[in-house]
Parts: structure tokens; sequence; C-alpha cells
């Protein structure tokens, strides 16, 4: 997720306001501590011939590539109850696949959606549960094909039937209703609300972090459990479903666009994204030979450059974490506020500022910190957030948008208040997510070591991180762990000040 925007306002001492992004429309302030525009040496080259050979930027025609086995064995994790939001999801499931075929009637506000589930029990029980929006009715649901009795409670979708250890089930869930987003444990600005959105035309877009894809499928809601994805969506005439990964199906006719999309590698259910919508597309690519998608509004008033730099943007990341770790990766704009990570499909709001080349950058690096791999838990949201600040930093530093010691300075001057104000950034306030003080402070430790190690070592820390712990979701004790055997040094205290502590560590790295 996107920082949000900030200014510090010096008054008698150091008070922080924190504001919306917002440039337009909805009254927010308009920040003045970053400035405008596109960094100039940014601008990609448009023009290059796709990977498939479509011609480009201007092109009209997605390319649709065949669909591929979903290898299962790659989504088997080990969910667990979230210490920070443990009314949502179920430890006695892991899912492994969802395939979804939704149907968006935008005139009568409709939801129409087929869910089935393959998934393994983690334990044996005489029930088991998923999260689903409770203004969506349950028309039927089965296991292993056999009716199965369901319970609402809420959100709550209790399925009465006994599992066993290990074992794997299919569950098939018919619902409808009209969708209602899930109120956000936040105070940010650029969002109060997460999940299932719909505009004023009736178009829709998802954002969910830290949960709310419930309010659009029956999911195990929670970061631990990653699963692969294969999602339908049949859209109005003119109109298309945009969802995460490859495009894999492409139909018109009278009734409306279909679109069907596959996710190959796993993902957490706050990655999933789906926008439908009167959508263009578009490409470029990266010097890797990746095509990146662009899916705008037709006819987009705001220019295209700014979002364009995704493909070198994968480059310059490539150049740092090792190479991009999916297969596609895309952008869809949606009448959002905020900008998300959304695995291979990056979903990005329509203001200045989540339009900016250094917020797509952010996207971008999340497609590694935070995607590839996930928090386990979200009290380490700041996982995520941490190395991907210091990467748009860097990027920002880079692109002469804002000197890396200005932000550093600004981030050390601001830390003791976000640490009052949120809690520190691995022991916030749960009715505060998403604050400041899991971007910066993380990103203030993180540089710290790497001005003790030196890029190369950091970078190569890095991105053995990763390797280690590909497609899984992980926890602060083994990123701890890896640090310190990768380097050899004690590092325990040092994390733990900068993490759990409630004042501002002293700069540098103790030793020993
Ligand atoms: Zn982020």
């Amino acid at each position: 997720m996107t920082p949000h925007r900030v200014r510090a306002v010096l008054a008698s001492g150091l008070s922080l306001a924190v504001l919306a992004g917002c440039s337009g429309g909805s009254g927010g302030a308009v920040p003045t501590d970053e400035p405008q525009g596109a960094p100039s040496e940014a601008a990609p080259s448009e023009g290059n011939p796709s990977e498939g050979g479509s011609p480009t930027a201007s092109a009209s025609t997605p390319v649709v590539n065949d669909p591929v086995e979903p290898d299962l064995e790659l989504a088997v994790s080990t969910p667990c109850e979230d210490s920070v939001y443990p009314d949502v999801g179920d430890p006695r499931v892991d899912a492994l696949h969802y395939d979804l075929d939704l149907r968006w009637r935008p005139r009568a506000q409709r939801l129409t959606g087929r869910a089935v589930i393959t998934f393994r029990a983690t334990r044996t029980a005489p029930r088991f549960q998923l999260d689903l929006g409770a203004p969506l009715t349950v028309r039927g649901a089965t296991l292993d094909g056999e009716p199965v009795r369901v319970v609402r409670r809420g959100k709550d979708l209790v399925l009465r039937a006994p599992i066993a250890e290990d074992e794997r089930y299919e569950l098939a869930i018919d619902y409808d209703g009209t969708p209602e987003p899930a109120p956000a444990p936040t105070t940010r600005s650029d969002f109060s609300e997460t999940g299932f959105t719909v505009t004023r035309t009736g178009e829709v877009w998802t954002m969910q972090e830290p949960y709310g894809a419930y309010t659009w499928y029956p999911v195990n809601d929670q970061p631990s459990d990653k699963a692969l994805y294969d999602i339908t969506v049949h859209a109005p005439p003119r109109w298309t479903g945009i969802a995460n990964g490859e495009l894999t199906a492409l139909t018109t006719d009278e009734g409306g666009t279909t679109t069907s999309w596959q996710l190959d590698e796993p993902a957490s259910s706050y990655l999933t994204t789906l926008a439908i919508g009167d959508y263009e597309w578009s490409s470029n690519t990266a010097d890797s030979g990746l095509r990146v998608d662009y899916w705008t509004p037709r006819g987009m008033d705001r220019p295209l450059d700014s979002i364009k730099t995704a493909a070198a943007t994968v480059d310059w990341v490539e150049d740092r974490l090792g190479d991009y770790p999916f297969d596609s990766l895309g952008l869809v704009v949606t009448d959002s506020q905020s900008a998300m990570e959304t695995q291979t499909m990056i979903t990005l709001g329509t203001n200045d500022y989540v339009l900016s080349p250094q917020v797509v950058a952010h996207e971008v690096v999340h497609q590694w910190y935070g995607d590839q791999v996930s928090p386990s838990d979200w009290r380490d949201v700041w996982l995520n957030e941490g190395m991907t600040m210091l990467l748009q930093w860097t990027y920002e530093d880079e692109h002469g948008i804002r000197p890396l010691r200005q932000s550093l300075r600004s981030a050390r001057a601001a830390d003791q208040q976000l640490r009052d104000q949120y809690g520190p950034p691995g022991a916030y306030d749960p009715r505060q997510f998403g604050g400041s003080n899991i971007y910066w402070t993380p990103a203030l430790m993180w540089n710290e070591l790497r001005e003790e190690l030196g890029d190369d070592e950091f970078y190569a820390v890095a991105r053995s991180w990763l390797a280690d712990n590909d497609n899984t979701s992980a926890s602060r004790e083994q990123v701890y762990d890896h640090w310190e055997d990768e380097t050899g040094r004690e590092l325990s205290a040092f994390f733990d000040a900068w993490i759990t502590g409630d004042r501002t560590p002293e700069p540098g790295v103790p030793q020993g």
C-alpha cells in the first residue's frame, strides 16, 4: 500500500499533520513537501514491440495467454490466527485454489458469484469457516459434491461438515447480492473502507488491506494463507473485468465481455484485485522482455507517461532485488485515492500522487517485498513497508525527485511522534493500521544496516531473503534470523529496538 502523504508542520516543537493525498475533488489539502511531476529521465520509451508481437502503447487488443494447470503444491501453507485481526480467517483451512466466476450487473447493483475452493484441512474438526460479507446470500453449497449446511454469523460463514487433518476438499458456493465494503481499521485519510467499492457510474474496484476480500468472495481472509486463483468476470457490454495474473480468455458478445485471469503463483487474499469498468489496454516492455500491461479508464484525461515508468522501474528494482518474481505485471487505474500492490496487477487510484512514478515504484517494489514474500501476521506489515519505503526513497533520490538524505532526515525527525501516536511499527494500535510508523521507522532501520554493511552486502542479503522464502508468508523472527545468519552479526537488540521499542534508537548499528 502506498504511504499516505505526510506534511510536517513545525509549530512549537514538532507536530505532524497527516493529510490525504487527494489533489482534486474531495477537498483534500495539496501537500507541498514534494515536487510535482514526473522525473524526466524515467519516462519510458513508447512504441516498443510487446512480447507477443502486438504493437503497443496505443494498441487496443490485449495479449491472451493459454492457461496452465495450477500447481497446488505451491499453495500449501501454514495458516495461523492473526494476532492483530483474529476475527478474520480460520487456521483450520489452508486454501490452495480459488476458482471464481463473477457476474456484475451495475444497474441492479448485483454481484452473482460461484466460488469453487480447493483446500487442505490443517486439523481434524467438526466444522470450519470462511469469511463472506453479510450482504451476500448463499444460494447453495456443496463439499466434494454433497450438500453442506451453512450457518451465517455476520461475515462468518460456518460450514457444518467434519474435516480431517491433511485431507483435501472441494467446496463450491453459489452466492449473490449487493456487496458492501468493510470498515477499515485505520484513521488514514486516503481510505476508510476496504473491499468491493462501486463508483457513481456503477464501475467496481477493490482494495483490501488488511482484510476485505470477503466483501466479494468466500475466502480465508488472513495473510498467512496463500492460494492460487482463476477468476472469470462477466462484465456489461463495452466494459472489461480485470483481476490478478495472466489474461487467459477474452470474449465479447451482445451480453457483454467475459475475461478469465489466472494467478499461477500463490497470493494472500489482501493481494487480490477486481476492477470492472470501461477500460482500454496498452503496454510497454521492460529491458528483461517482461511486458507490462496498463488498464486505464477509456479516455483518461491524465497522461499515461507517469505510470508507464513501471516497465523501466522493474529493471531498476531487478538491479537491487533480483529478477522480477512473477510471470506477468499489469497496472489498473481505478476511482480510488490510494494505491495497492495487488499481486501482478497493481491497483492505482486517480490522483496525481498515486499516479506518480514514485508511487508506481513503491507498488512495483512490493511485488518482491510484500507479494513474493508476505507477512504471516499483520503485526509484521512493517516487513512489507520498511524495505519498500527505503527503495522508494532511493528511487526518488536517483530520479531527481527528492534527495535520500532529506527523506531520512524528515523520517528521523518524525519517528518519536509516530511511535507515540501509533505505537512502534511491530506493536501498533490495531485501530491505526497503515500509519506512517510502519513505513518510515523500519525504512530508517534498514538504512542504518545498509550504511553499516554497504550496498553490495545489504542488497545481497535482501535478495537471499526473498529467494529463500519465495512464495511464502514469513515472520519477523525468520527475517531476524536470516540477517544474523547471512551477516554473521548479532542483530536482535538492534531489530528489537527499532521494531518494538518505545523510543527512537540512536543512529548506527551496535556491535556485538
Ligand atoms: Zn506499501
